[in-house]
């Protein structure tokens, strides 16, 4: 067995990579390009937030850090709908009154797994030094001092690639002959914005949900953090058109007032600067990064972003790149000596998940933007909530598969594409969900039961 392992990207899931590494008895030289978040303040618009759920909690919980992390935690049990007129309207994530996810600081958890790993004496991390790419023939890995600028190289260890969306070693193995690859942009771009904590340092909005302002071809969401702000993400289209607003539109400090006034009028007034942010954040770009094989032989294995970047709006990036690490670590302890057969395998048994997930996250934009104020949509979204308490072995929301449980995406996806089928069906002509009419229920439940593949909710 190769003991040492050089590993690029101390982000999410490299620098938890790293200390699954270490507890599994490798060394790890971990490269970051940025500098030590540590000591360093963040610059500000780029995800500081984010949903954890139960793939991401349970990860955690194998390197033995969800109690930390959880200490800085904020449970959102639903979602909290902004309507145009500034009405609320609360709708539960969960089936179960416990059933939540968490808003956490990307940086603290950052922070909190490089101090872990370094703490383990096994990892050593490198930062302010970029990846340029892999000869993969060779193995050897280019990289860069980023301060004196001198180029170097690394060689002779297996390399796991943790570097982000724009990673540089994907960059190199999409340059080899049967690699499927492809990058789908979103239309939309996001900004984000900070809801200060009102003048009794309280929150400003109800911190137990995630708002939305679904406004059919765009909306508005915002996290709670603990220090009782909140981080808003606009998700708008770069170009307008005739229906629709977009980034490009909003070049003066009149066009954003007229833009926040018009369309989510109960936020200008709880932030008066508003427009001085809009301005000073910059537009993100989201994508959809489809990859495969996200492998070569024993020497390279992505991870994370890397290898599946999704959209965000299933809040399930963080969760399924931690989720890598753990089906990694738990493959990498089966068979330490045979490095070629656990990329190989990890591979082939993850990226129908890694599809599947991507899927799911865009469908949830259409969702979170046009169709949570959509009457039927509701009505059928409280039919499924009925017949998940009524027959909760059998009938667990799509949403709650994949946020609750750790059933994989694929089968998450499979189950929810029925249950939408058993749903468009049983609501067909239902004004109420009291008049439900139970007898066709129980028939189209029990065929569900028959067709749709078997779920095993210890996980
Ligand atoms: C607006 C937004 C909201 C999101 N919300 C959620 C959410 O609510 N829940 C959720 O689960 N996910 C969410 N995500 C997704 C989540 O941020 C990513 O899936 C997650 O960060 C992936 O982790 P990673 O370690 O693979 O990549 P990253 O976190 O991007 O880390 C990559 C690291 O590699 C470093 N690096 C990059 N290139 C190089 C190089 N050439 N050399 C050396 N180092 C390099 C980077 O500096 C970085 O530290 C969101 C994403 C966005 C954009």
């Amino acid at each position: 067995m190769n003991s040492t392992i050089d590993l690029i990207g101390s982000g999410l899931a490299g620098a938890l990579m790293s200390l699954y590494l270490a507890q599994a008895g490798y060394r790890v030289n971990l490269f970051e390009r940025r500098s030590d978040l540590r000591k360093v303040t963040q610059s500000a618009g780029r995800s500081i937030n984010l949903a954890l759920s139960a793939r991401g909690l349970h990860a955690l919980e194998e390197v033995g850090l969800k109690d930390a992390v959880m200490q800085q935690a904020l449970p959102m049990r639903g979602r909290m709908m902004h309507d145009p007129a500034g009405q609320l309207t609360f709708q539960p994530y969960g089936v179960h009154a416990h059933e939540a996810i968490y808003s956490i600081s990307r940086g603290f958890l950052n922070e909190v797994l490089m101090d872990a790993a370094e703490a383990s004496e096994r990892v050593s991390i490198h930062f302010e030094q970029r990846c340029l790419g892999i000869d993969l023939d060779s193995g050897i890995v280019q990289m860069q001092d980023l301060p004196g600028g001198k180029h170097y190289s690394l060689s002779g260890n297996p390399v796991i690639g943790a570097d982000g969306a724009g990673s540089a070693l994907r960059q190199s193995l999409i340059s080899r002959l049967r690699v499927n690859y492809a990058q789908d942009y979103l239309d939309h771009g996001y900004k984000e914005l900070t809801l200060s904590p009102n003048a009794q340092g309280g929150f400003q909005l109800d911190p137990e949900a995630l708002h939305i302002w679904p406004r059919q071809r765009f909306m508005l969401i915002a996290l709670p953090n603990p220090d009782a702000s909140f981080t808003c993400t606009l998700f708008l289209p770069f170009e307008s058109d005739a229906d629709t607003p977009g980034f490009d539109q909003l070049s003066s400090p009149a066009a954003i007032s007229a833009f926040f006034e018009t369309h989510f009028g109960d936020l200008p007034p709880l932030m008066p600067d508003l427009v001085a942010q809009f301005e000073q954040n910059p537009t993100g770009v989201l994508s959809t990064i489809r990859l495969g094989p996200w492998y070569h032989g024993d020497r390279l294995l992505l991870l994370g972003d890397a290898a599946h970047a999704i959209v965000p709006f299933f809040g399930q990036g963080m969760n399924a790149a931690f989720e890598d690490c753990s089906l990694l670590a738990a493959r990498l302890r089966g068979q330490p000596a045979d490095l070629a057969s656990v990329f190989v395998d990890f591979y082939r048994a993850r990226k129908p998940d890694a599809d599947a997930i991507a899927d799911m996250a865009l469908e949830n934009f259409i969702e979170m933007r046009d169709k949570v104020a959509d009457p039927a949509f509701l009505l059928r979204r409280q039919v499924g909530l009925l017949l998940a308490q009524r027959y909760p072995d059998i009938f667990v929301p799509k949403y709650s598969l994949v946020s609750f449980h750790r059933v994989s995406y694929a089968l998450a996806l499979a189950h929810g594409n029925l249950q939408q089928q058993l749903l468009l069906t049983l609501c067909e002509g239902l004004q109420r969900p009291e008049d439900l009419n139970w007898q066709q229920a129980e028939a189209l439940v029990q065929q569900f039961r028959r067709e749709a593949p078997a779920l095993n909710l210890s996980h």
